[in-house]
């Protein structure tokens, strides 16, 4: 017989918790159903680009050593680039990272003596390094690129005016970063990432417009692609990895700026020609055709910790009724034991490693102390179930991931036991 509430219970669920959550689970029908629609419209088009590209078995063997004529990873390259609607693609395993694939995208595509510009406020904080922000060895700053900002408006909007006076002669590349990462920033969507790009090409049509899509793929129902991004630019073990991809990052975008991706990767003369696939593509080709459910999945997750801890009072951004455009959460704790007893109920909900115990340590590169939360079969991958913050004011739970929308419900009532636990909220 299905009695759900002695599983639960079992699972350490209390009942007052499990029936405050299914009671906000129950406002949110309607706006999972437009999630559904959004990941079933995703689901046909990632289909018709395997389709389209005669995606076979033959596509699935391992190519060591050189990886001449590696039939799998030039098609799954094609249905990249057909699915993001882009001349071509570049998606190897020989990216390791997002980071590496937006260092890859910008020192492509940069020459000593140009500039790069942010027009939409800091980047990620990995970038500071690769563009020589924070100095590094191997920066962009250190091959005489250099480096120009402009602040959002209020923190919050595209300032046109002041972007206007920062483009000249020698602004090649612009980065644009969809998602607000560790900000409190809203995230853009395609759209309004379309309208800076059109604004920046009507200031210098050259202008190689990237697009760090980190969070983003499958969201919505376009990618900045769809809205002239010359390079679209994320990591395969977040969302367009569908959880399968155990490495690997991409860039899609016009055959010119990948052509340059790929000799920067490679080597001058060799391109997009050499690159084994070692065994990889199957859960490459799997993982992105399963990508748009999986995201469905952590955006109904986001949505319903949205929802969940805005009703007992916290700070939560996007709120509970926003509109989405990446799979991120933030909530608001305003004290240590708020986010560390978050972090305890996300790692107990884990898969994997559930028996640990997340503390706050000093991680290099931050100023004050961070906690995680990760129970991932991928080291690192945050499209599974995961949470981190830094022990600082206002104690704020970056959220995301969840394999499947069961799991990334569970990890939220762990995380709600976990503060009634702790006396932090009383339901
Ligand atoms: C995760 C992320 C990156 C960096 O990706 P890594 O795989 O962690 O190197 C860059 N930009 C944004 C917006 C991200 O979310």
């Amino acid at each position: 017989m299905l009695n759900l509430e002695s599983q639960y219970r079992s699972m350490g669920i209390s009942d007052a918790v499990l029936s405050f959550c299914s009671g906000i689970e129950d406002r949110l029908a309607e706006r999972f159903r437009e999630i559904d629609r959004v990941a079933e419209a995703n689901q046909m088009k990632v289909l018709a680009a395997m389709q389209k590209n005669r995606v076979s078995d033959i596509h699935f063997a391992a190519t060591t050593g050189y990886g001449y004529n590696d039939m799998g990873r030039e098609t799954l390259e094609k249905v990249y680039a057909d699915t993001f609607h882009t001349e071509a693609a570049l998606v190897r395993p020989q990216i390791t990272c997002g980071t590496h694939a937006l260092a890859v995208a910008l020192s492509a595509n940069l020459r000593p003596g140009d500039e790069l510009l942010s027009p939409a406020g800091k980047p990620y904080d990995t970038l500071e390094e690769v563009i020589g922000i924070r100095d590094s060895i191997g920066s962009l700053k250190e091959y005489g690129v250099s480096y120009r900002q402009v602040e959002l408006k209020e923190g919050r909007s595209f300032d046109y005016e002041a972007i206007r006076a920062a483009v000249n002669e020698r602004t090649r590349v612009a980065t644009i970063q969809r998602s607000k990462g560790y900000q409190t920033r809203p995230t853009f969507s395609p759209q309004q990432i379309g309208e800076l790009i059109h604004f920046l090409k009507s200031l210098k049509p050259d202008i190689i417009c990237m697009v760090d899509n980190c969070y983003g793929e499958f969201v919505c129902l376009d990618e900045p692609s769809d809205y002239g991004a010359d390079m679209v630019v994320g990591s395969l073990i977040k969302n367009p990895g569908g959880g399968l991809a155990p490495i690997g990052g991409y860039i899609c975008g016009t055959k010119a700026c990948v052509d340059r991706c790929a000799y920067r990767l490679s080597a001058p003369g060799l391109g997009q020609e050499v690159g084994a696939s070692l065994g990889v593509l199957p859960a490459f080709f799997q993982g992105f055709f399963l990508a748009p459910v999986v995201v469905a999945g952590a955006l109904k997750g986001s949505v319903f910790a949205a929802n969940v801890y805005e009703s007992l009072g916290f700070d939560v951004l996007p709120d509970s009724t926003e509109p989405r455009y990446d799979i991120i959460q933030a909530v608001t704790f305003g004290k240590p034991e708020g986010l560390i007893s978050f972090c305890r109920g996300i790692q107990a909900a884990a898969p994997v490693d559930s028996f640990v115990t997340p503390e706050p340590w000093d991680m290099p590169g931050y100023d004050a102390q961070v906690i995680m939360a990760a129970g991932a079969f991928v080291q690192g991958s945050s499209i599974e179930l995961s949470a981190d913050g830094p022990l600082k004011e206002p104690y704020t739970a970056f959220f995301q991931g969840g394999l499947t929308w069961y799991h990334a419900r569970y990890g939220i009532m762990q995380s709600l036991q976990k503060l009634v636990d702790a006396g932090i909220v009383r339901l």
